[in-house]
């Protein structure tokens, strides 16, 4: 008789500890590879959300009356725990995401706990300017905002909570972090470490639930700033809600971005940068360099050795398997939306140089897989080269002259990403400058190393996360100005 398993129930993350919420109300996470519930979550009620408030305010006041420096410390054994804990947080990521194995063990907990590390060791070198004015002077004083809400998309989760709460927490700010109700459990953990790091209750609080969690955070009083991750059009939802408060805002959104193969390129390079940009995690990365402009003479090299390794070295199947390296889409759902693209794409006159179909791999027989897919003979005008699809899809386009492919790489609404292949650096140069994009690429994509600022122009986003820019934004400037003479009054 085949027995039932009760799948788990995860609880809220308030003031250190999992909390119950009043109303029962739970939703389903499914993974993606098997199609099957793995667990289950409770959905952030009034009662979840008025204790997370609470909470955050009173972590937020122990917190900022604390040293950079000892909050310097105590995140850095946040980060040596997340490391110490890297399989176990990598292997979540691979259940919830159903992305591979392969990646989550060495980029998706360690690009979050080089984030958190590189903003501890920041947080105490943070400094505020004195100046004479006459015999008076002034100096400011960078004071953190408060309690601040992020708001994390499915494809990085853990990172994500990272890249937010990083530079939130180092500057002395209280994080009411929501996951995506897709993914929710990677943030569940941080929080645990959070915790056993000694970062005081209530300062890092997780929330769970969708729209109408997300909402109340945009829209409440008592939150200074919100970090969202998603799609554009959310992404002006939350902008929108989050201007009824004067909220500050960072988005981080979507893209639809070109890289660009000049004819003196290593074209083996270029080859793995596409291959990268639109295959690495199953194609459901913001950067992906969805846009492949190959320049006319070197196009047949191009696309025979974008061919072949395409068909011969991208192993779909069981994400925890370490051979396998394409994973399952996120949902049935966006499966099917995937599909739908790929399926305008042949309508609209593209063709197929591979893929095109879902999978069904004999390890993982259930899993929402879409096979690594290359549409050529495009046309700028096509849906699948204007829209973000956020799957294996890549379109290649062909060009013929420099000024040419600018004009039609910097020809959208978007502007998240760029690459440039060339051997001529002052060509490579020359180009990215004039491409319209926040994170560029020369020879190379994808790099995101904690150092750099990263974020979009245009509907891309607004402001920046990582770099040292991005501490500044989570701080506002007190200016303090000290009479040093008497008052000169007319009174
Ligand atoms: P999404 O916009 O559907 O959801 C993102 C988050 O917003 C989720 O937590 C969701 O619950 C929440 N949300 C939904 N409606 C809301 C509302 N009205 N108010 C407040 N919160 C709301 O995005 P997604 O499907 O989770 O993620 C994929 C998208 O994220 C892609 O467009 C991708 O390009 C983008 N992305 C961007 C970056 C970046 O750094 N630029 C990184 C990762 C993903």
């Amino acid at each position: 008789m085949a027995t039932s398993v009760t799948p788990p129930i995860y609880q809220n993350f308030v003031h250190g500890r999992y909390l119950a919420n009043q109303s029962g109300e739970c939703f389903d996470v499914t993974n993606p590879a098997t199609g099957e519930v793995i667990y289950q979550v409770e959905v952030a009620d009034e009662s979840v959300q008025e204790a997370a408030i609470n909470s955050a305010k009173s972590g937020f006041s122990v917190w900022s009356a604390m040293t950079p420096i000892e909050r310097s410390r105590i995140l850095l054994k946040a980060v040596e725990l997340l490391r110490t804990r890297n399989d176990e947080l990598a292997k979540i990521e691979v259940l919830d995401t159903g992305k591979p194995w392969q990646e989550a063990e060495c980029v998706d907990v360690q690009t979050g706990a080089d984030v958190i590390e590189y903003f501890a060791g920041l947080a105490p070198a943070q400094v505020g300017q004195q100046q004479m004015v006459g015999n008076d002077f002034y100096y400011t004083r960078k004071e953190p905002l408060g309690v601040c809400a992020g708001i994390g998309a499915w494809n990085y989760p853990l990172q994500i909570a990272c890249w937010k709460s990083g530079p939130a927490l180092a500057a002395g700010n209280a994080l009411l972090f929501k996951p995506s109700e897709e993914t929710p459990l990677g943030a569940l953990k941080l929080a645990e470490i959070f915790i056993e790091a000694g970062v005081p209750e209530g300062v890092f609080n997780v929330v769970q639930g969708a729209v109408e969690v997300g909402q109340w955070l945009t829209a409440h009083p008592e939150i200074e700033k919100v970090s969202f991750t998603g799609e554009v059009g959310t992404g002006k939802k939350v902008m929108a809600s989050a201007a009824s408060t004067l909220k500050d805002v960072t988005m981080e959104l979507g893209g639809k971005s070109p890289l660009l193969v000049f004819n003196d390129a290593d074209i083996t390079e270029a080859v793995s940068a596409a291959m990268l940009g639109n295959f690495y995690t199953q194609g459901e990365v913001c950067t992906n360099c969805t846009r492949v402009f190959v320049q006319r003479d070197v196009y047949d090299q191009f696309t025979q050795e974008l061919k072949s390794r395409t068909e011969q070295n991208i192993i779909a199947g069981d994400p925890l398997d370490p051979t396998v390296n394409l994973g399952a889409l996120i949902s049935a759902n966006h499966q099917q939306l995937v599909l739908d693209y790929i399926q305008t794409g042949l309508n609209q006159g593209a063709t197929l140089l591979t893929g095109g179909e879902a999978l069904s791999p004999e390890s993982a027989p259930n899993g929402y897989f879409v096979a690594p897919t290359v549409f050529v003979d495009c046309t700028d005008e096509m849906t699948i080269v204007k829209e973000e699809i956020f799957g294996p899809v890549m379109s290649i386009l062909v060009f013929d002259d420099e000024a040419q492919v600018i004009a039609r790489a910097n020809d959208t609404h978007l502007g998240l990403a760029a690459g440039v292949f060339t051997k001529d650096i002052q060509r490579a140069h020359r180009v990215i400058h004039q491409l319209k994009a926040g994170i560029c690429w020369i020879n190379a994509y994808g790099n995101s190393p904690a150092e750099m600022p990263v974020g979009g122009y245009k509907h891309s986003g607004i402001g920046r996360e990582n770099g040292v820019e991005t501490l500044d934004n989570y701080t506002q400037t007190k200016s303090v100005y000290v009479g040093m003479d008497k008052i000169d009054s007319p009174f």
